[in-house]
């Protein structure tokens, strides 16, 4: 077990670095990175799916590389337009409704990014659940002049997402409202989107992804919960076994970290992941290994309590 520490480039879900455990078993290397406030029962999902990528494999892919979009955060239109521009990617996922901006920065922004990808590019908005239902009515048909591919989680909650998608044509991506294995069936049950997006760790592995997924009925965009090379190999190997995969998936996220553990890291190239399972550098680990055992000892403490919960062989240290 071996515990990784890497800066974020930007903050993201307050976290300043990014940190979780990298694990070796006889499939390869898993990864176990929960974000700091989940507890045992939570992180037991993402455990199994690192006893998965170790000790059992993936199920086998029906192609060969993944699509993925660039996505472009809360900046001014210029940058937007350059971010899409550099990045070669044919889609792009703009964030909206970021505290202390106005809709009038979204939409210049959304505007940048649609003349950066021209007509035949796709762009789609994440509103991480920042909008009320009249709001996000009003917002999603005036963002619409620049075509929206989808709006991923336009509000906080099933109900809400259900009624949203009754009153506009774009179709509406659940992402907030999917972090267990029930979820998606109740997403389907209300109503309330057109696509589920689903992230590897938090449902407990690739193959019960893919359960999921098939479950659910509904189209499916595999994001990342952004983690190195290792955890991102992962998102690629459920992308790459789904049956369909319409749209292009939010697995380019490795630019958000200052770096990777993978000496062939899985960077997007012409908006493209090969599917592939990256090797672990010694080098590139021993750089952004924890150095201090404190932080040892902390996720030493969550793997075992998620295992607990989890129970089966031990994920850590298990027999070849
Ligand atoms: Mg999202």
């Amino acid at each position: 077990m071996r515990v990784y520490s890497i800066p974020m480039r930007t903050r993201f879900r307050g976290v300043t670095r990014r940190e979780g455990v990298l694990v070796r078993g006889r499939a390869g290397w898993g990864e176990f990175s929960p974000f700091p406030e989940y507890g045992p029962a939570e992180c037991a999902r993402w455990l199994a799916a690192a006893r998965e990528a170790a000790w059992d494999g993936w199920p086998a892919p029906v192609r060969e590389a993944v699509p993925v979009n660039v996505t472009i955060p809360a900046v001014g239109p210029d940058r937007a337009f350059a971010m899409t521009k550099d990045s070669g990617c044919r889609t792009a996922k703009v964030k909206v409704a970021e505290r202390g901006q106005t809709d009038a920065d979204d939409l210049a922004r959304v505007e940048a990014v649609r003349d950066a990808i021209g007509p035949d590019g796709r762009v789609r908005v994440d509103v991480n659940g920042g909008w009320d239902v009249d709001h996000a009515a009003r917002m999603i048909r005036s963002l619409d002049r620049w075509e929206l591919e989808y709006v991923e989680q336009p509000c906080a909650t099933l109900e809400e997402l259900a009624l949203v998608r009754r009153r506009v044509d774009v179709p509406v991506a659940a992402d907030e409202s999917i972090r267990r294995a029930e979820d998606p069936l109740k997403v389907r049950a209300a109503g309330a989107a057109d696509v589920a997006v689903l992230k590897v760790q938090p449902l407990g592995g690739v193959a019960a992804a893919l359960r999921v997924a098939e479950a659910c009925g509904l189209p499916v965009v595999v994001s990342s919960a952004v983690e190195t090379s290792v955890g991102l190999a992962a998102g690629v190997a459920l992308a790459a076994a789904l049956p369909e995969l319409p749209y292009a998936c939010g697995l380019g996220t490795l630019s958000l970290l200052e770096g990777d553990v993978a000496g062939d890291p899985l960077w997007p190239v012409a908006g493209e992941i090969a599917v592939r399972r990256p090797v672990v550098d010694e080098e590139a680990l021993r750089r952004w290994e924890a150095p201090d055992e404190a932080r040892g000892g902390v996720w030493r403490e969550r793997v075992a309590g998620a295992q607990a919960h989890l129970g089966g062989p031990a994920v850590i240290g298990a027999a070849p």
